[in-house]
């Protein structure tokens, strides 16, 4: 049982500032993810953690008690880096139960039964005397991950492990890794700058940039609702605009924002206010855009669609299950889906409750 708390960290490297003021909280047994473009401040934050660096300033906390000081050594932290860092002179099984010369085995298992355990754990039972290099980069990473694992930390740190890995491997060796942490119920840390896969393995992700915490959440929220303009272009594809509030509306549940010329409705979130004249910047999701060729939709009613937007298509990409469609509409491109190819002159529809407000300013 471990939750690991930052509160006010920060950590400066002369002139840089590498991560500024950070707090967070992360559960027992939760799988909490950093994620955020190089030179974020991820892997600072992880080194922190791990006790590999001290913070410049703020406390950081393992199950409430104070660890500055405290070395990596002792902290009972288990760590994977990018690049898997077996020692290459040592079997596989050496590799693993290289930990428990230094501390016994959890549980009443002798240190080869707990190599055993661990081997099997990671699928790869019967390649104790294997040598590092014979393996795939995904069976070393599953060695160095099992290496971690074989002390029994009670944190698990995880930075870039996949990043060396193909596609098709990392896909695979997450879902693995995910099993895993799940079965162990471990408190895990996992680095990577890849928005995608932070949304597949997290129970929560927390949104880096430029050294700052943008947003913490769990994966849906940070999907649907942003918190910022970084977040709604950071994850996934999105639209994201900025125009000027003309009308507020409905008992200040709609604002009528003018963009391009048009005006576009967008649903007021419950913790914003909004007042006529700010300047906002809101988002709206491709997969929420209906589009339909301009010369079909004469005449159609609106269907309680109150956004509509005509537009001409600029490109398509086909990725298989849908088309990805960039419409231009003024100066602005947007991104769309569809099922079936689309070209020419486009309508565009979406529903107010479809855009979501990510900032206001005046
Ligand atoms: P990447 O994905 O490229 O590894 P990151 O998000 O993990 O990036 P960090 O490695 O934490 O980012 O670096 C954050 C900032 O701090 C960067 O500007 C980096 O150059 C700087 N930095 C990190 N470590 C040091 C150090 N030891 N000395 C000086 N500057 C450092």
């Amino acid at each position: 049982m471990t939750t690991i708390e930052l509160d006010g960290v920060s950590k400066r490297y002369g002139e840089t500032t590498a991560i500024a003021d950070a707090t967070l909280s992360i559960a027992d047994s939760e799988f909490f993810t950093l994620v955020g473009p190089s030179g974020c401040g991820k892997t600072t934050t992880l080194r922190l953690i791990a006790g590999f660096e001290e913070p410049t300033s703020g406390t950081i906390r393992f199950d409430g008690e104070d660890v500055a000081g405290v070395p990596p050594e002792n902290r009972g932290v288990g760590v994977v880096f990018q690049n898997y860092a077996l020692f290459p002179h040592m079997t596989v099984a050496e590799n693993v139960g290289y930990g428990l010369q230094f501390t016994d085995p959890p549980g009443d298992l002798s240190p080869d039964e707990r190599v055993q355990e661990l081997l099997a754990l990671v699928d790869l039972a019967g390649m104790d005397d294997r040598d590092p290099d014979s393996l795939s980069g995904g069976q070393q990473q599953r060695v160095a991950l099992a290496r971690a694992l074989a002390p029994g930390p009670r944190v698990l740190l995880l930075d870039e492990p996949m990043s060396a890995l193909d596609a098709q491997l990392r896909e695979s060796l997450r879902l693995q890794l995910k099993r895993i942490q799940s079965e162990l119920g471990i408190t895990t840390v996992y680095v990577t700058h890849d928005q995608e896969e932070a949304l597949s393995v997290s129970d929560r992700v927390a949104v880096l940039s430029g050294g700052a915490i943008e947003q913490i959440g769990t994966p849906q929220a940070i999907y649907r609702r942003p918190d910022t303009p970084f977040v709604a272009r950071f994850v996934g594809d999105n639209n994201v605009f900025s125009g000027r509030v003309t009308v507020i509306e409905q008992d200040d549940e709609t604002a009528t924002i003018a963009i391009e010329g048009a005006s576009i409705h967008a649903a007021i979130p419950a913790d914003r206010s909004i007042d006529r004249g700010d300047t906002v910047t809101i988002c709206v999701r491709p997969e929420y855009v209906s589009v339909t060729a301009s010369e079909d939709d004469r005449g159609k009613k609106s269907g309680g669609e109150l956004n509509r937007l005509t537009g001409s298509v600029v490109s398509s990409e086909f990725l298989g299950e849908t088309t990805r469609v960039h419409v231009s509409w003024g100066e602005t491109e947007l991104l769309v889906r569809t099922t079936d190819p689309i070209d020419g002159q486009v309508t565009l529809a979406f529903d107010p409750d479809a855009v979501r407000i990510v900032s206001v300013g005046s």
